[in-house]
């Protein structure tokens, strides 16, 4: 992003029914300190609490008098902030967190090809040609790999919101407590999964995918993960599971007692994290373990060669720079897992590295040639893009992508992406959504989040669940295929 700290930007939206959308765009371009929304609704009342610096040079960009639609006001706005500002995002107009999704129903729902799409996205959207080539590629995999999800399936999320500590980018439920408490929490959860399991049975509905996450699910010891999985299996009919997945994520949880549980219950895929692989970052970021414990997490994992593994890196770490990023790009590569997925850093509220530097995702730093020369990399040593989102407050307004050998892609990360199938969430902070086929759309039912305030509500979140979650697989409700 450009510094602009001798100019002040004053942007009147003129109460354009888009507010919102268009005040996500600007924050792409420019730092709160150096702007201020007129009339844009949503941000009125913030922007207006900002000072404007004394000796600045004002700009003032306005939409007053323009009769534009959302996407032609967005267009609009694009075009007079890159000239003012002399930047340019990526991604162009786009704001969401779904690219592909949006790809993709370009094709499904409009009848586009894929060449129309990509000149949808870089004429209409303003994608860059990297950007418009991730998309299509992305979404090429993923059509490939998945089809459309088999009709009364969903998938299973089961959520252990604890780790070992607590990253300072951390923004998820995850708590650091006595073990006792962990099993206070499971006893909990072995009640939704028998409640759940019974209601899906008598629905006759299925999960095509079983995904552990958290926190980290393998903080669980031996005999409670195998109290956990075991009671999953009966409580449902797990006769049309295509994956089974537990995210170990800390290389300090993996255990071979552990590894044992999850093969013995058919677990095909796990991560393994390592998020960098140097030692002093590890450090700064929070993480007990060392890069020698992500060498032995592997070497440990290595007999179990039926299961996928997935790694996660991170570009754009305090204090990392572009060599140290590629790296721990490469020695993650020379350890072998099928899956590698580069985030970028997201500074969210709640975290801990946004209290030590709330503009810490502004700040110039070299992940666009990190996230950039990483697909090129992963490209020269078999590994595709399958699957993709952004987030807010992203280092550098860059992306997440997973890459994947061909053949090791991930359902259930594919289908949450393309929000095509219903998703049952247990656990605290587990958000399940119920979908409606005919009509293409989601509604969220979600879990308290605190764990603590789960297991005191318990029986209301199973109750909460048999009001909303089943509507769309009750026969009354007409909906059949994929709900
Ligand atoms: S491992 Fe994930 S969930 Fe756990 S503290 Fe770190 S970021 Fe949060």
């Amino acid at each position: 992003m450009k510094n602009n700290t001798t100019r002040f930007y004053k942007i009147d939206l003129a109460d354009h029914p888009s507010g919102y959308e268009l005040s996500e765009l600007i924050k792409e371009f420019l730092r709160p300190s150096e702007y201020q929304v007129l009339n844009g609704r949503s941000d009125s009342k913030k922007q207006k609490e900002i000072p404007v610096p004394e000796s600045s040079e004002m700009v003032e960009i306005s939409l007053a008098g323009k009769e534009l639609d959302r996407d032609q006001a967005k267009q609009w706005l694009f075009r007079e902030l890159c000239r003012e500002t002399g930047y340019r995002p990526e991604w162009g107009t786009l704001t969401g967190v779904r690219p592909v999704k949006m790809a993709n129903e370009l094709m499904d729902l409009k009848g586009h090809t894929p060449e129309e799409v990509r000149g949808i996205l870089q004429d209409y959207y303003y994608l860059n040609e990297e950007k418009a080539d991730l998309v299509m590629e992305t979404s090429a995999v993923q059509r490939f790999v998945t089809a459309q999800p088999a009709g009364r399936t969903f998938g299973l999320y089961i959520g252990i919101p604890f780790c070992p500590t607590r990253c300072i980018y951390c923004a998820f439920t995850s708590n650091q407590q006595p073990y006792a408490e962990v099993q206070r929490y499971l006893q909990a959860l072995l009640r939704e999964i028998d409640a759940v399991g019974k209601r899906c049975r008598e629905l006759e509905i299925r999960p095509e995918t079983v995904y552990f996450g958290g926190g980290t699910p393998t903080t669980l010891r031996a005999p409670e993960l195998d109290l956990l999985l075991s009671a999953v299996e009966t409580a449902f009919d797990m006769s049309s599971v295509r994956e089974y997945c537990v995210e170990a994520g800390r290389p300090d949880t993996i255990t071979r007692d552990r590894l044992e549980v999850l093969q013995r219950h058919g677990v095909g895929r796990i991560s393994i994290n390592p998020q960098s692989m140097n030692d002093g970052t590890l450090e700064r970021i929070g993480r007990t373990h060392r890069s020698e414990d992500i060498r032995k997490a592997f070497r440990i994992a290595s007999p179990y060669r039926d299961m996928i593994i997935n790694s996660d890196i991170i570009a754009g770490l305090p204090d990392e720079n572009y060599d140290m990023f590629l790296q721990t790009l490469r020695e993650v590569i020379d350890l072998g897992p099928q899956n590698i997925t580069v985030h970028t850093l997201a500074v969210k509220r709640s975290s801990r590295l946004h209290e030590m530097d709330a503009e810490y995702h502004y700040a110039e730093r070299e992940t666009g040639r990190m996230v950039y020369d990483a697909r090129r990399i992963l490209a020269r040593h078999g590994y595709r893009p399958y699957y993709m989102y952004r987030q807010k407050h992203m280092a550098g307004n860059f992306e997440n992508v997973s890459y994947a050998k061909p053949g090791t892609e991930s359902i259930y990360n594919i289908r949450i992406m393309d929000e095509h199938q219903t998703i049952i969430a247990l656990g605290a902070g587990g958000i399940s959504k119920a979908y409606y086929g005919p009509s293409n759309r989601l509604e969220r039912v979600p879990n308290v989040s605190n764990y603590s305030i789960y297991i005191e509500r318990i029986d209301e979140m199973i109750e909460r669940k048999n009001q909303k979650l089943y509507r769309p697989f009750a026969p009354e409700a007409g909906e059949t295929g994929n709900c």
